[in-house]
């Protein structure tokens, strides 16, 4: 293919990100033809290897994470003669001296300036250093030939968000800059700005007239692993509804772009946020819950506790389980409310859409037909099943006139043999080809975190907590229930 020269450096690279998730996504690129003719990756770390053991270590890693293993040792040898590894400290110059060497021998032996995309696979306090460091880096093809990755967590509230991304911004235009969000880049995810705008049908109901209420449901039936340390601090608010929920709510109620042009797309997200309600005191208390789980049985194994958990403080408050009921004050969405919740420990691993019409004006049906009645439902499951479903009222087959809820499915795997890419595989392609549609853009990070600061505030404002609340292997608090009851819904789970 057409594609420039590209030189891949991985800070992390012996980290479990760059084992589980990037490496693959590049073998898989490469097996499908999308890595450019000519490509190097660098990997660094602390870890003492030669390229060979390093290579090594990556095989492991791909036989265990990747969609296809390495089913032909001929491929592998061929992609992995592109990776060297280059022990190596984030935090000292002669990384960066090394790196510019390794970079010029490139563009002198390919006789072209290659593209340079700086992975920032470590833990946050490093962005500033290695971004310091990297905008120094001579670059023989100019700004637009380096490009930056930044990996979540941007920030930890609104005030480091903006710290980062002020340093950023005076080291790099922000056309250099990519801050991962990897939902973006899945399938599904994708697949809800051609359903909502590439189809006459949706687009007109898609609005306070037609929908009732929208749910956005990310559950884990996973506890925190060994991520305790982290997550202590972090929380489910910080870790999954920050970032990945409300941008997938960003897609699910944004206008229509004028174009697919990556500012015009994110110009429309930002505006979602932007336009969400804010939380006031009172709404914090009626409108947002938390929730932390306590030990239990997991299909026939004793689980911990969150505050049993390696590296968290047994009186720790951090939530593992939050649901927010937002409203959208535009025109589109007046009065619908979008319910959003996450957690941890749960019944079920699932990510799920669900989008509820507003009943039928008036029902002719006897009561004894309309027994299994069911308003129309949009239900677009991201994962583990990737599916949308249009779930309709049809009448059961038999002499009687009995009404019965039944889906029209579109499943990915029935109708694509071939298995869908990763998210990091579209994603880093998409760094590749420097096309930031599926990126966040400076001020979309912001306007998140801003909409959030009331309720981060307010609750680590108070401490004394209840909590453990939810047992393990549920589907959370009886308070996220009764947020949502109140109103007279129930959330939605995937049969
Ligand atoms: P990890 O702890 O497994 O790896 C950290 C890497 O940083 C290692 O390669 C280590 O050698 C390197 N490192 C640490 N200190 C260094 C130093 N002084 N100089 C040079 N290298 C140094 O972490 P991870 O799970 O791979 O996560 C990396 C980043 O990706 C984090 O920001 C994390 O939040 C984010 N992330 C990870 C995942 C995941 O699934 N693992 C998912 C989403 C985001």
């Amino acid at each position: 293919n057409e594609q420039k020269p590209t030189i891949f450096t991985i800070f992390g690279g012996t980290g479990d990100l760059a084992a589980r998730k990037l490496i693959p996504a590049l073998y898989n690129l490469f097996l499908d033809g999308y890595m450019p003719k000519e490509f190097t990756i660098v990997g660094l770390g602390r870890t003492e290897y030669n390229d060979e053991s390093y290579k090594e270590v990556l095989l492991d890693g791909l036989n265990k994470y990747s969609r296809s293993g390495v089913a032909d040792p001929a491929k592998w040898g061929e992609f992995s003669s592109n990776i060297i590894y280059l022990q190596s400290d984030a935090s000292k110059e002669k990384t960066y001296k090394d790196l510019e060497q390794i970079i010029a021998d490139r563009d002198e032996q390919w006789a072209e300036a290659a593209t340079v995309i700086h992975y920032l696979s470590v833990a946050p306090q490093f962005f500033p250093v290695i971004s310091e460091y990297i905008s120094k880096i001579k670059m023989a093809g100019g700004k637009e030939k380096c490009r930056i990755v930044i990996e979540k967590p941007f920030g930890r509230d609104l005030e480091t968000a903006k710290e980062l991304n002020e340093l950023l911004q005076s080291l790099f235009d922000e056309s250099q800059i990519y801050r991962i969000d990897h939902y973006l880049g899945k399938e599904t995810v994708q697949n809800m700005m051609a359903f909502r705008f590439a189809n006459a049908l949706f687009e007109p109901i898609w609005n306070r007239n037609f929908i009732e209420h929208v749910q956005i449901s990310v559950t884990e039936d996973i506890g925190i692993e060994d991520r305790g340390g982290y997550y202590d601090g972090s929380g489910a608010l910080r870790d999954m509804l920050q970032n990945h929920i409300l941008q997938v709510l960003c897609l699910v109620a944004m206008e229509p772009p004028v174009s697919f042009n990556a500012d015009e797309v994110r110009n429309r997200r930002v505006d979602v946020l932007k336009a969400i309600r804010r939380f006031g005191p009172e709404e914090v208390k009626h409108n947002a819950v938390r929730g932390q789980y306590a030990g239990g049985w997991v299909g026939g194994k004793e689980v911990n506790g969150y505050r049993e958990e390696k590296g968290v403080d047994p009186n720790s408050n951090t939530e593992t389980f939050c649901a927010f009921k937002f409203f959208i004050d535009n025109w589109r969405w007046q009065n619908v409310p979008f319910y959003v919740r996450t957690g941890k420990r749960m019944h079920q691993k699932s990510s799920v859409i669900s989008i509820q019409f507003k009943d039928v004006p008036h029902p002719i049906f006897p009561s004894h037909a309309s027994e299994n009645w069911q308003q129309n439902r949009l239900i677009i499951s991201i994962q583990p099943e990737m599916s949308i479903r249009l779930q309709v009222q049809a009448k059961r087959p038999g002499l009687d006139m009995i009404l019965n809820p039944v889906d029209m499915v579109f499943d990915y795997d029935g109708t694509y043999p071939k298995e869908s890419p990763e998210a990091y595989e579209t994603l880093l392609l998409d760094a590749m080809e420097g096309d930031q549609t599926l990126f966040m853009r400076g001020d979309q990070v912001e306007a998140a975190w801003e909409l959030l600061m009331p309720v981060i505030d307010n609750w680590e404002g108070r401490k004394s907590l209840n909590f453990p609340n939810y047992p393990a292997d549920s589907w959370g608090p009886e308070i996220a229930e009764a947020l949502i009851a109140k109103d007279g819904f129930h959330w939605f789970t995937m049969p």
